[in-house]
């Protein structure tokens, strides 16, 4: 092909070029001329396009290595003069390292921040630097980088303190800061500065560059080709799919190439999809332009001439180049920053560098990357240019934000993302903004940009479109900005820097005015609205500010003048507002309890009412700075205080809050969600700091300069319930009126509402400023109030309070005052509770509750009390003394509308039938009486004596009310009240009230005189008496109380006890009531001492015969076990398992080829099976299954959902407990042994088994299609009379037992092989063994790891499950055809006895005896049952036990390995015997194999070996013997004493001397032996031939996972796709099997499996974990379990934060730790294979699991 061939032809041509090339001389030539530029041009003219671009694939490898020697070279040489080698050598001998550290961060990278040094959230150090640094001991942040931006360390003004790490310390000998150039000669300095000048105007020159079929002036090539490029560049409009589509159509690409393009583009920007001459590509260009003009704006493409690439590549090259050589010097760097920014022709802003931004947003991503990263690696890196980089970057500010506005692409790849470098820096942030005005710039673009206003000039947000939408999300980026210039304030003012923020304030103010009563809301009456007002674009501006106007109340809050200014200004703007508000609002006058007030006719439900009033809000943040820095008390003359009118300041903000006391009260229905959301963000914790508090405030302001009447008289207007309470009469007459229930209803809440508004103005006092407090009193009231309402997690309660700009909110510092930590266990997280003496700083009407809040809160605290014996009372909390300046609102609580306002309430309650009240209305004003007494109390408390205390609510709640009516006083009222039935729930708090008001007076009355201290004393003993009679009710109370907990205890007990005797009776396992193995059941076989129990032989021990009798969990039916009876089941699930593998590298088998009869000793996959234990008649789990099938049919066709199981693959629930099963194992009777006689002996044996094979051998012979039988046979063997071949035993079993054997058996097939069930297939009891050693193995395993006891440490389950196979095993071969079988038999003692008519045995290192154990005794039952000699099974499977026995001990002692050099250990004289046997096979085995096995002198080692590397096998055996035979174990195996050895081999009728099995026998053995080890296998296995094993295999773990979870992140964050040549992976996961990292979840690694794209990791399962995985999702602190391809969930990690909590997603970046429990948790779940079973509980429990598409992970 074409492309093919000009890339051979490529260097040729090149080649005389080259060879005729002398860098040396070029660069003299160079040195020589005095117009260097146009040298350089020619030269780059010439060669740039002869090394770039020749041909449609580029091949970087050789053209890189041209640009070298051709380009590069020459210019290394001109500026050193010299040889570049020795040339920059000597350079960067003199360089002085930079402090700052500049390690550009890439995607996925951890950053990390110290939360108590750094300066703002934005500076951030990389791994290295963090690791070397103080902060690792602090409280530090970590992150994830999302690319860009660079590593802080080194520079001084990001940290607090420790802003160096170790390796960027400075000297203290070169702190001195001397002028980089001091070291260089003039002659350097000035080639220097014109190689740079040159390379970067040539740089610059192209990327700029704009024209497609021209180059600029001396850049002309000097021949011309019609060689052109179609180059399609990114865009942020189109997506992955249609520009792929697009492609394959215009291009005649494939997909796979469609995808490459795309993700190239996506990644650098731009790509030539096609090459050719001009027609050629301008023919595809015009295709993609057609093809995606439809919806959107086209594709940007252009063709290009190849010599305009060739240059622009070059270009990119020159710069990396540059990058590359000022890395050599600190000179160098500083040269090229003069270069890049000296003032170019064009005068001001016309460097290289202001080119270069300026032309930002048309160049494409790539070009924009390589840039940015030059100058971060010089302009940023050197402080001074850094500074004048900063002013130029500051003058540009407009139009790269407006340049940015219209480019499409992620502001990552924009010039303007280096504002987060620069402005950040807080003395370059105050440079910029004194001398360059940069706050108000900002500010200004900002304003510019949103140009949407209505007619008062306020922003208008509604009916915005999609494209306005866009622009308003990249035009917040400003606001980051200014964020940036603000986060770090001032500690000095300059005289400048105060003009230039109030200048830049004056803009804010402007900005604030367009926002101050946008959005306005009518109230819908009889229709609802017909569309939702758009409300979120006015809340996100909000939202965004929200950190701004704190700041800017922060800056002013450090200089009185500035404060004082600002106040002003503020004032001003409101004022202003203001007068543009005045809608036709009339006057009127109020009048109540002898006051009268002014006001204006205005109601919230009736007129416009806007919830943004950010002027009123910022002005009442300055004004509680008034107050708190004293500036009010100080300079009361600079301050407007007379222009103040506190009936304006307060009209808006209490519209707001009656605007959310009416919709709480249902008035606004009709307006829909908008409303409803935007009530919601006005409290929420992320707005309310700037919305609700300071409304609150701005009413608490203007209600302290009012009087408090007054206040009350407006507030009651505005809430429109003057009417209600202005006088008695109104009342009646409104009650008379009103029958209305909604009205009345709606009423109630107002008035609900309305006095918590009071509570509220009166008790929020926790604002320093506002009450004297210290400024964490309120974050501790905050987190206080959280845990009022239940004990909560560390993140939970971040999420509750607000944060500060720097994402901080203090909660540390305090949380230790209020809440003790409890540590998470191995599930939940740590939860902080509060501690229980704070509990009496609850204020159920905290301002911050939400109404769902309020009344769990009440519900824990009342409980609370109740618990410790207390009444249930909960009194307002006492409160901290106001500042001076809010000192007159106390008055509110004692004023004449307020009392009248309580009494009218009260009186309600009194005559409860009228119905216009509440009981939560009550609730408040028992509140706000117990308030009123409090302020009292306290207030008494606190004078000295001779200081009168003014405040004497006690004095006015005794008054009756005005004349005219002569309502009782409230206090009256109250004790009227108390004994009223129906306020019960209210008693204890009248009773706290009334006990105030009597403390009160007694108070009084000690201050007043000292002579009444009699009076008062006696007072006191009525008290007493009074109090007594109070105790005495309360303990009654109390008592039956308890009495009643005690009943409901014993039900529930009661209810709990019935629940548990049903599980039973479900769960009723087999082994309980099959009698022959349960623990317990050895007192009932009361064993001799000398008969021992033996499970396997012809001595085993008999259990007694047992009927076995089980229940169906479906039909709840009895049934006993018999062979002959209706079939039983257990649920189980099958599974392909590698979880003991010790070699993941062997590739999966053929199915349909593989041999499973012989397992590898690697175990590398297995068939597992487990089962829940729940037992069901064979039918009735039938009739369930097909239901089941039914059901999932008609809801597939319906919904096209999928379940969490398939039950197309034969999976269901069980039916009881919902675990996931694919099939069910039939339970079988023990097999009866027939008692033993006379039984031979090995010798015997042998020889008896070598007739019945080779008679076997010739019957299956005949039954063979004659062709295929050798002629040569031996002759016809005749066959020992008692063994008759062709004897057709009956068959013991049912029909439907024989069915669920074939259920069984082609279920493990199936799933084992992953193959189409076959009932014919050989394989089948093959697999059903296999299966059962597997299991057995497994188990095995586990009880090690779990340093469990072999015996009686399993759940029922598991033995029920083991028992079942082990017996279902025994009995497969009924089912199967018995010359199948008994070839099986064959072919498997061949492996241990010589068979000259079996092929191709294995040799004995490629078997696992257990394997071979399980198979050999279950496939002896096919040849036994022909067998009539009286040849027992029992001396049978004996025989074949220790014949297998002493293989394993070869076996072991072939793999042993050399001697590990340890000291020789004094061995007992017990086991001088073993240790001789050991060394006599050993050295026996060394003569028959010869040199590969090494010399072992020691027998203590051998025997050791041979002991360690057997045990696992006889626990095994011990563990199947039981099972099938079920004798008991033991007792000493039911625990984990010493002695387990002798207890187990007696157990297995072994000699506690293995090796007597082969000396005592060793005539008979030596020929088997010699047979073994002359296999050719053994040589070439022991040489290295193949996979070695050796014993014990130790079990699997997971990987180790890093206690620091950063680890794992820097780890990931240098993992490259493998597939896209270095590519980033976008989610990195870690296979926690075997330690692999995948690409997952991209399109990239997505490959073909089974016929399906499937992404890595599912891909990974199937090699790794024969289709289960478990993963850790890096990026997202995640666990995944994998299951086949359809099957997956999430799972906690089990990385940990100090307060004990995972960060799925690491979204808030604390520190995260190993857990070692829940690590151990995952583990454990996977070594006892319940890693689906996990998949399916999780996926029931949530079904939106079920629709992920687990495979493309
Ligand atoms: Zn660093
Ligand atoms: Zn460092
Ligand atoms: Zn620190
Ligand atoms: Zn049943
Ligand atoms: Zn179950
Ligand atoms: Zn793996
Ligand atoms: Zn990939």
């Amino acid at each position: 092909m074409a492309a093919a061939e000009s890339d051979r032809e490529v260097p040729s041509a090149l080649c005389t070029e080259f060879l005729n090339f002398s860098v040396k001389d070029t660069a003299s030539k160079w040195l020589q001329v005095t117009d260097l530029y146009k040298e350089v041009y020619h030269h780059l003219a010439r060669y740039v396009p002869k090394i770039y671009c020749l041909g449609p694939n580029l091949n970087p490898q050789s053209e890189d290595l041209l640009a070298q020697m051709l380009l590069q070279a020459p210019l290394e040489w001109y500026l050193c003069g010299e040889d570049p080698s020795t040339g920059l050598a000597k350079l960067e001998q003199n360089n002085q390292p930079s402090q700052l550290c500049g390690h550009v961060f890439k995607v996925g990278e951890p950053t990390y921040s110290c939360r108590e040094c750094a300066a703002d959230p934005t500076c951030v150090l990389c791994m290295q630097c963090f690791l070397g640094s103080v902060h690792k001991e602090h409280r530090y942040r970590m992150t994830t980088s999302g690319g860009g931006g660079f590593c802080d360390c080194g520079d001084t003004e990001a940290w607090k303190k420790g802003p160096y790490c170790q390796k960027h310390e400075p000297n203290i000998s070169d702190s001195c800061q001397e002028d980089p150039l001091a070291h260089l000669s003039t002659d350097m300095i000035a080639r220097c500065y014109n190689v740079f000048s040159v390379v970067l105007k040539y740089a610059v020159d192209m990327l700029t560059w704009d024209k497609e079929d021209e180059l600029p002036p001396g850049l002309e090539p000097p021949d011309r080709s019609d060689t052109y490029y179609c180059m399609l560049f990114n865009d942020e409009v189109h997506t992955y799919e249609q520009v792929i589509y697009t492609l394959q159509k215009a291009v005649n690409c494939t997909q796979k190439e469609a995808v490459s393009f795309a993700t190239t583009v996506d990644r650098d920007g731009r790509k030539s999809v096609r090459f050719g001459d001009f027609a050629f590509c301008e023919l595809a260009k015009s295709v993609i332009v057609r093809n995606t003009s439809r919806q959107s704006k086209p594709l940007r493409v252009q063709v290009m001439h190849s010599s305009v690439v060739a240059h622009q590549c070059f270009a990119l090259k020159a710069l990396h180049w540059l990058g590359h050589v000022i890395g050599y010097s600190d000179a160098l760097r500083r040269i090229l920053c003069q270069v890049g920014l000296e003032r170019g022709p064009e005068g001001e802003n016309s460097s290289l560098v202001d080119t270069l931004m300026l032309c930002d947003s048309k160049m494409w991503k790539g070009a924009r990357n390589v840039y940015h990263q030059l100058f971060m690696s010089s302009l940023l890196m050197d402080l001074k240019y850094k500074k004048l980089f900063a002013i130029q970057f500051a003058k540009n500010y407009r139009r790269l934000q407006t340049d940015f506005m219209e480019d499409d692409h992620e502001r990552v790849v924009s010039v303007t993302s280096l504002s987060v470098q620069l402005f950040t820096v807080p003395t370059m942030a105050r440079m910029l903004i004194t001398e360059e005005n940069l706050m108000t710039t900002i500010i200004r673009t900002f304003v510019d940009h949103l140009r949407h206003r209505d007619l008062q000039g306020r922003f208008q947000f509604e009916r915005y479109t999609a494209q306005q939408a866009f622009k308003f999300r990249r035009v917040q980026s400003l606001i980051g900005d200014l964020k940036y210039v603000l986060i770090s304030r001032p500690t000095e003012w300059s005289d400048q820097l105060r003009e230039k923020f109030l200048e830049g304030l004056d803009t804010f103010l402007e900005l604030l005015k367009c926002m101050q009563g946008m959005d306005p809301v009518v109230r819908q009456v009889g229709q609802h609205i017909e569309m939702e007002p758009e409300w979120e674009a006015a809340f996100t501006l909000q939202m965004k500010l929200t950190h701004i106007i704190s700041m800017i109340q922060e800056w002013c809050a450090t200089d009185e003048r500035v404060l004082i200014e600002a106040y002003k200004k503020c004032l001003t703007a409101l004022t202003h507002c203001h007068s543009g508000f005045a809608d036709g609002e009339q006057p009127i006058t109020l009048s109540m309890c002898g006051h009268s007030v002014d006001t204006i006719r205005y109601c919230v439900s009736q007129e416009k009412v806007s919830i943004h009033l950010p002027v009123s809000r910022l002005l009442a943040g300055l004004h509680v700075l008034l107050s708190k820095m004293e500036v009010a008390y100080r300079f009361p003359e600079q301050l407007p205080l007379s222009e103040l009118s506190p009936p304006m300041l307060i009209e808006h903000p209490l519209r707001c809050l009656v605007l959310c006391a009416q919709v709480h009260a249902g008035m606004w229905r009709r307006n829909g969600f908008s409303l409803v959301n935007q009530i919601y963000y006005y409290h929420n914790v992320k707005c309310r700091v700037e919305m609700f508090d300071k409304d609150l405030i701005m009413l608490q302001a203007g209600a302290s300069m009012m009087d408090p009447n007054h206040f009350l008289m407006i507030v009651l207007s505005r809430f429109e319930l003057y009417h209600i309470f202005s006088s008695a009469e109104c009342r009646k007459r409104y009650n008379r009126e009103n029958a209305n229930k909604d009205v009345v209803q709606q009423n109630n809440t107002l008035t609900e509402e309305m006095l918590h508004l009071i509570m509220m103005v009166v008790g929020e006092r926790f604002e320093s400023g506002i009450g004297q407090v210290e400024g964490c009193d309120e974050i501790k009231r905050e987190i206080l109030h959280q845990l009022c309402i239940r004990p909560m997690a560390h993140s939970e309660l971040v999420k509750a309070l607000p944060e500060n700009e720097n994402k901080e909110t203090g909660m540390e510092r305090v949380i230790d005052c209020v809440a003790s930590f409890k540590k998470p266990g191995v599930t939940g997280r740590g939860l902080y509770e509060l501690r229980p003496e704070c509990a009496k700083q609850f204020n159920l009407y905290f301002h911050h509750y939400s109404r769902a809040d309020q009344s769990k809160a009440e519900e824990a605290q009342r409980k609370l009390k109740r618990q410790n014996g207390e009444d249930t009372a909960l009194p307002p909390p006492v409160l901290p003394p106001f500042c001076p300046l809010f000192a007159s609102l106390v008055n509110i609580l004692q004023c004449d509308v307020l009392l009248g306002m309580l009494g009218a309430v009260l009186q309600w309650a009194v005559e409860p039938s009228a119905g216009h009240w509440s009981e939560s209305m009550l609730q408040r004003v028992l509140h706000l009486i117990g308030m009123a007494l409090l302020e009292e109390q306290q207030q008494l408390e606190n004078s000295s004596e001779d200081n009168d205390v003014y405040f004497n609510f006690t004095l006015k709640m005794s008054r009756p009310g005005e004349a005219p009516s002569n309502t009782a006083s409230v206090l009256a009222l109250l004790e009227n009240l108390q004994n009223a039935p129906h306020l019960e729930v209210h008693e204890d708090m009248i009773r706290w009230l009334l006990k105030t008001v009597a403390g009160i007076k007694t108070l009084r009355e000690r201050s007043a005189s000292t002579s009444t201290v009699t009076a008062s004393g006696s007072r006191g003993q009525e008290e007493t008496a009074c109090d007594k009679d109070k105790a005495e009710r309360k303990r009654k109370a109390e008592m039956a109380r308890l009495r009643r907990e005690k009943v409901m205890a014993q039900m529930s007990e009661m209810q709990r006890h019935f629940i548990n005797e049903n599980k039973e009776l479900f769960q009723q396992s087999l082994e309980e009531l099959d009698a022959s193995t349960s623990t317990s059941l050895d007192h009932r076989y009361p064993a001799s001492p000398d008969a021992a129990l033996a499970c396997v032989g012809p001595r085993r021990s008999r259990p007694r015969e047992k009927r076995q009798v089980v229940t169906c969990i479906l039909c709840q039916e009895e049934q006993e076990i018999r062979a002959d009876g209706k079939a039983m089941v257990l649920a189980a699930f099958v599974q392909r398992s590698t979880v003991m593998s010790k070699n993941r590298t062997r590739p999966p088998h053929d199915p349909k080829r593989y041999d499973p009869l012989f397992m590898h000793p690697d175990l590398s996959f297995g068939t597992h099976t487990g089962s829940c234990g729940h037992i069901m008649h064979s039918h009735c789990w039938q009739r369930y299954f097909e239901a089941v099938q039914a059901k999932e049919q008609r809801r597939q066709q319906r919904l096209r959902v999928h379940t969490s199981y398939d039950v197309g693959n034969g999976e269901f629930l069980c039916p009881l407990c919902e675990c996931l099963s694919n099939t069910v194992i039939p339970l079988l009777p023990r097999t009866m042994g027939s008692s033993s006689c006379e039984q031979p002996g090995l010798g015997q044996w042998l020889k008896t088994s070598g007739q019945q094979i080779k008679a076997m051998h010739s019957a299956h012979r005949k039954l063979q299609p004659v062709s295929t039988v050798e002629e040569t046979v031996e002759e016809e063997c005749p066959a020992p009379e008692v063994f008759t071949v062709d004897y057709i035993p009956t068959n013991p079993y049912s029909s439907t037992i024989k069915e669920m054997l074939t259920t069984f058996g082609s279920a493990t097939y199936k799933v084992g092989l992953k193959v189409h069930p076959n009932e014919q297939d050989p394989r089948i009891p093959i697999m059903c063994w296999s299966s059962c050693a597997y299991t057995i193995q497994s188990i095995e395993r586990l009880l090690v790891d779990e340093k469990k006891p072999l015996f009686g440490s399993l759940p029922c389950r598991q033995d029920d499950c083991l028992s079942s196979l082990a017996r279902f095993g025994s009995a497969c071969w009924t089912a199967a055809c018995q010359p199948t079988v008994q070839g099986h038999f064959i072919r498997l003692l061949a492996a241990l006895i010589p068979d000259p008519q079996v092929e191709a045995s294995p040799c004995i290192l490629d078997v696992d005896m257990l394997h071979l154990l399980v198979s050999v005794v279950l496939s002896y039952g096919s040849v036994h049952s022909q067998d009539s000699s009286g040849l027992s099974v029992d001396a049978v499977q004996l025989h074949l036990f220790h014949l297998i026995t002493v293989a394993h001990m070869v076996q072991i002692l072939l793999t042993s390995g050399p001697e590990e050099v340890t000291m020789e250990q004094e061995s007992g004289e017990a086991e001088r015997g073993e240790e001789e046997g050991a060394c006599r096979l050993y050295n026996t085995l060394r003569t028959l194999v010869g040199s590969s096995l090494p010399e072992v002198g020691s027998g203590w080692h051998l025997w050791r070996c041979v002991k360690t590397g057997i045990l696992p096998y006889l626990r095994g055996a011990a563990l199947f013997f039981h099972h099938l035979h079920g004798v008991p174990a033991p007792p000493e195996l039911h625990a984990l004493c010493p002695g387990q050895w002798e207890v187990l081999c007696g157990y297995l009728s072994l000699p506690s001397n293995l090796l007597q099995l082969f000396h005592g026998q060793q005539e008979l053995l030596e020929p088997l032996l010699h047979g073994w080890c002359t296999h050719p296998g053994i040589q070439q296995t022991l040489q290295g031939g193949g996979v070695l094993v050796s014993f014990p295999r130790e079990s699997n773990s997971l990987i180790d996972l890093p206690d620091d979870y950063s680890a794992l992140i820097n780890q990931a964050s240098s993992f490259t796709c493998p597939k896209s040549g270095g590519d980033k992976s976008r989610a990195p996961t870690l296979c926690l099997v075997c330690g692999s990292m995948l690409c997952s979840q991209s399109y990239c690694c997505q490959t073909e499996l089974e016929g399906e794209d499937v992404g890595a990791c599912t891909a990974h399962t199937f090699a790794c974990g024969a289709g289960v995985g478990i993963f850790l999702r890096v990026r997202e602190s995640q666990v995944l379990f994998l299951a086949g391809k359809t099957k997956g969930c999430f799972y906690a990690p089990p990385y940990l934060d100090d307060y004990g909590e995972t960060d799925q997603g690491l979204r808030r970046g604390n520190p995260l730790h190993l857990c070692h429990e829940r690590y151990r948790k995952i583990q454990k779940l996977w070594r006892q294979h319940s890693i689906t079973e996990e998949i399916g509980h999780a996926q029931e429990a949530n079904q939106t699991l079920v629709g992920i598409d687990w495979q493309h992970l």
